[in-house]
């Protein structure tokens, strides 16, 4: 319930035309009163962008994607929009989204290290940031954690909102352990012979969530639980040492936290991104959602089993970069990036994916993060090199 003296949150949604930004349009087409959408980007998806603004009535537009500027394609659907809509286009035009002086909030559901800059900036000009953009925190998360209080940054990501939400009163300095859970994914229980075999159909297929393609990937290899444990480890100050992953095929838990006396707080419910997306919004209220309510009876049972670190190489892969620290996520971030949309496309296997990463991350030279643009240049050279062994795959 939002009351009467509260003005609507004025909100910046970058990727409006994914799962996560098409889901949060779901959220403030709910309460109206409470979110008011005062910007848009997309990468190239012009039409839905467009639909999207009409709808929520919304005059400022970025598309990431600079070849459109000049295309065919955008003269022909410009008529579409009311006068006095602004457009930019490239990616630096979505740094000045965030910087509007009107934004109270920016949600960052931008895929992969394309998203660093926004969440970067968004703190910088004193925004509140709703990061689903996992990756910015693994590969920036030096820079962007100096920049963030727990009431300027709130994750989205469903296992980071459990956390946080569990630690909502309580003292970080005494948490002893952080649970993150895992579904498993499509393959669970596959070995590595079987995963030599499997097809981009089958990784696609998840079975709990409906998501965008690289997370879905990212998902069948684990690496997405990977790229979460540093997430987690940059939000809450958190030692590897002390993230257990689990998993937990059922997804209700979606995470919990471990006190030094013995009690433990996890954070259940359905399996929807409404409620994460939802809370970063509604932060410190919760509104309602039109969900059925978890039904525990039907659920009966839960059950927790250790991943499988000898199938699933990415997982130890990613923790250990995350233990080096410095560059070695982004290094891992961009490798995977190039090998996930190769493995898309069908020009590696899925095991292939794993051998880039690690072959990519053993050629890199460490260094301590120090700018978006060193990392931006250490991506680079990342992705130069996946994408030369893609080609030898
Ligand atoms: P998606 O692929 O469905 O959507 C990505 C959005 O970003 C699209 O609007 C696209 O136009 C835009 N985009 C892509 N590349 C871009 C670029 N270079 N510059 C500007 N815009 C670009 O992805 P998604 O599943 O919505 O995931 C978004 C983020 O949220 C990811 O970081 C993902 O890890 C995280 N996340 C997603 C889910 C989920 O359920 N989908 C859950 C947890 C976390
Ligand atoms: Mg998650």
């Amino acid at each position: 319930m939002v009351t009467l003296t509260e003005k609507p949150k004025r909100l910046v949604l970058l990727g409006s035309t994914g799962s996560i930004g098409r889901q949060t349009l779901e959220i403030v087409r709910a309460h109206p009163d409470a979110v008011k959408v005062i910007a848009l980007a997309a990468f190239s998806n012009l039409e839905l962008l467009f639909a999207q603004a009409r709808e929520f009535d919304v005059k400022t537009l970025v598309l990431a994607d600079e070849r459109l500027r000049n295309s065919s394609k955008l003269s022909l659907h410009l008529s579409q929009l009311p006068s006095g809509t602004q457009i930019r286009f490239g990616p630096s035009a979505l740094e000045s989204l965030v910087a509007l002086d009107e934004a109270d909030i920016v949600l960052n559901a931008l895929v992969g290290a394309a998203g660093l800059r926004a969440s970067y900036y968004t703190l910088l000009n004193n925004k509140r940031l709703a990061l689903a953009n996992k990756e910015s925190l693994v590969v920036g998360g030096d820079l962007i954690m100096p920049l963030s209080t727990p009431s300027t940054l709130l994750p989205v990501d469903s296992e980071h909102s459990a956390i946080y939400q569990c630690l909502v009163g309580e003292d970080i300095s005494e948490v002893s352990r952080i649970w993150l859970t895992a579904s498993g994914g499509p393959f669970r229980g596959m070995n590595r012979e079987q995963l030599a075999q499997v097809t981009v159909e089958q990784a696609l297929a998840h079975p709990r969530w409906t998501m965008g393609k690289k997370i879905t990937i990212d998902s069948s290899t684990l690496m997405n639980k990977g790229l979460e444990a540093i997430e987690l480890h940059h939000l809450f100050s958190t030692d590897y040492d002390n993230i257990r992953i689990v998993v937990h095929p059922q997804s209700c838990i979606h995470s919990m936290v471990e006190f030094r006396d013995g009690s433990v707080k996890a954070h259940l419910g359905a399996t929807d991104m409404r409620v994460p997306i939802q809370y970063a919004l509604s932060y410190p209220h919760r509104w309602s959602a039109p969900l059925d309510p978890v039904d525990f009876i039907s659920i009966a049972s839960l059950t927790f089993e250790e991943p499988d670190m000898v199938s699933f190489g990415l997982l130890p892969l990613a923790l250990q970069a995350g233990r080096v620290g410095g560059t070695y996520p982004a290094v891992l971030n961009a490798a995977n990036e190039v090998a996930v949309s190769a493995f898309l496309t069908k020009a590696c296997s899925f095991l292939d994916i794993e051998r880039i990463v690690s072959s990519v991350l053993e050629q890199h030279s460490n260094e301590p993060v120090e700018s978006c643009e060193q990392l931006e240049e250490v991506d680079s050279w990342a992705r130069a090199q996946a994408k030369s062994l893609v080609s030898l795959a």
